[in-house]
């Protein structure tokens, strides 16, 4: 018998820490009285945050129970119906249910199924096999047409092809090389990288050692968003761990290769997400962007190449190494391979982490995995890709999730937010909130992003209190197109995407919002 408890931030904070010290204290007393060998596993996130906190029982013949929205009082009962078989236990949730069996699982693999603060975890459960097979197996050059062959590209929502990144940075002259694996998620309502960091640290530092070794660096970094203390802990804790096991440091695994890994934490801005502010805020420097050319890949930190990658690229490294770049070019789609982790919430009834394969429907998400909307509810729109990306309709539903198909709506794939909205979600009101975000977070460098967010906050906010005239809408237009074109980085580029996506789909209800004044 093996007791998980998810004790990731959503189960956390509905209570995760009060259920386990009820739990542990049952044990405790079981086992003065007892030889019962039971112990609490304090696990990474399951997936159903929303229904937390979870618990896992797992029976030697591998069966296994889920209990959600688990209290210090029905954890009391759950336990007791372990031993007396017969006490009714009522919060069980099926572990049949579409949200766990039409899920594929790559990257969440070993989430809530180890205790991610103990590296033996983690060891019994492959990490570190793909690292020592690429340091005796294989040249620098053959990983890094490994994960070209794969398919994998960058998970942070660019869809640049991954192998290519790294060759590039393999190929590029310098005295030094360095890796970093961007762990800045921002976008409202997405959370999949933090919970790869709590639940699976392990995962990211053996895809960041991969890389180091494919491009010949032997400095990485990861730089972690300031608001997700609990993630920076567990890295800091993996790093240790790992470096004390001969998994990190020097001549690991008894190679020629010295990998050391570092951890940054953010202050808080969005645009260091960006990939030249994160290079400037880890050298210590104001987080800012700067213009490219040149590429982070011939000159990024310190002048020297450097490969970026995001959390979830990374973290699909070690699986690619270890069971072969074919094995995951047969999970999605001709162009888009593998899988993708998207933070599932709004208007759903099962908000929370899944892992879909690349071409599932958005139906398919929505419908089967989220259960549907509550209350019966009508479905909208999903959002994806954050405050650069853009609203899918009700009508193309059955669009298979990939980068292109997304990028044909006017979206983008995104780092993996899809939030769901109901009939009564305004578009306008749902652009004007993405702005106000864009405008907050506009770090001020070039004038295009810094002026032109607030004047198209104020048009928004003109057009959502009724107060616009039709030529607002027109101004609006021509300014999203001018601060696309001029902006110097990827925010403000992107910033005017979901005011434009959402005059695609939804004119109606911003005519509808100035016609209402007339
Ligand atoms: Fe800063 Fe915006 Fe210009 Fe980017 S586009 S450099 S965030 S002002």
């Amino acid at each position: 018998l093996r007791l998980f408890l998810c004790y990731s931030t959503p189960c956390l904070s509905a209570g995760a820490d009060r259920v386990k010290a009820v739990l542990d204290e049952e044990i405790a007393a079981r086992k003065s009285h007892s030889d019962v060998s039971l112990e609490v596993v304090a696990t990474g996130c399951m997936g159903p945050c929303s229904r937390g906190p979870l618990l896992r029982i797992t029976q030697a013949d591998g069966s296994e129970q889920i209990f959600e929205k688990v209290t210090p009082e029905s954890a009391h009962a759950i336990l007791s119906a372990q031993f007396s078989k017969n006490a009714p236990v009522t919060e069980e949730l099926s572990s049949h249910l579409p949200f766990f069996t039409q899920q594929t699982r790559i990257v969440l693999d070993n989430n809530g199924r180890i205790d991610p603060e103990k590296i033996e975890h983690s060891l019994a459960r492959s990490a570190y096999s793909a690292l020592a097979h690429a340091l005796q197996e294989m040249t620098p050059e053959q990983v890094c047409g490994e994960i070209t062959h794969s398919g994998l590209r960058g998970r942070g929502g660019g869809g640049y092809p991954t192998g290519v990144k790294w060759d590039l940075v393999r190929k590029a002259p310098g005295e030094r090389k360095y890796v970093v694996a961007n762990g800045d998620e921002g976008d409202p309502g997405a959370y999949m990288d933090r919970t790869i960091m709590e639940s699976d640290p392990h995962r990211v530092l053996e895809g960041l050692a991969i890389a180091g070794y494919a491009v010949g660096a032997e400095q990485g970094y990861i730089y972690v968003r300031g608001e997700y203390p609990l993630a920076a802990a567990r890295l800091a804790k993996a790093i240790k761990a790992a470096e004390k096991s001969g998994l990190l440091g020097s001549r690991i695994l008894d190679s020629g290769f010295n990998f050391r890994i570092d951890l940054r934490v953010g202050a808080g801005a969005f645009v260091c997400g960006e990939e030249t502010a994160l290079m400037t805020s880890i050298m210590g420097r104001r987080g800012q962007p700067v213009p490219r050319p040149p590429y982070p890949a011939h000159s990024g930190l310190w002048g020297q190449p450097t490969l970026i990658n995001n959390v979830e690229t990374f973290a699909n490294i070690a699986p690619i190494i270890r069971n072969g770049a074919d094995w995951f070019a047969g999970f999605g789609t001709e162009r888009s391979k593998g899988t993708k982790v998207f933070a599932l919430c709004g208007e759903v009834v099962n908000s929370g982490l899944i892992e879909v394969e690349m071409g599932i429907s958005l139906r398919n998400i929505v419908f089967d995995i989220g259960g549907g909307l509550p209350d019966g509810g009508n479905f909208k729109a999903a959002q994806t890709g954050g405050p650069s990306g853009g609203c899918i309709p009700s009508t193309h539903l059955d669009t298979p999730v990939d980068y292109e198909s997304l990028k044909e709506l006017g979206s983008i794939m995104g780092s993996g937010g899809l939030i769901v909205m109901n009939e009564t979600s305004c578009m306008p009101d749902v652009a004007k909130f993405f702005m106000e975000f864009c405008l907050d977070e506009s770090c001020g460098k070039c004038v295009p992003c810094r002026v032109g967010t607030v004047e198209m906050h104020r048009l928004l906010t003109r057009i959502t209190d009724g107060s616009a005239v039709a030529e607002d809408l027109q101004t609006l237009e021509e300014l999203c197109g001018l601060v696309q074109e001029t902006s110097l980085c990827g925010l403000g580029m992107t910033a005017p995407n979901p005011v434009l996506n959402t005059l695609l789909y939804f004119r109606d209800e911003y005519l509808a919002h100035v016609e209402e004044k007339r």
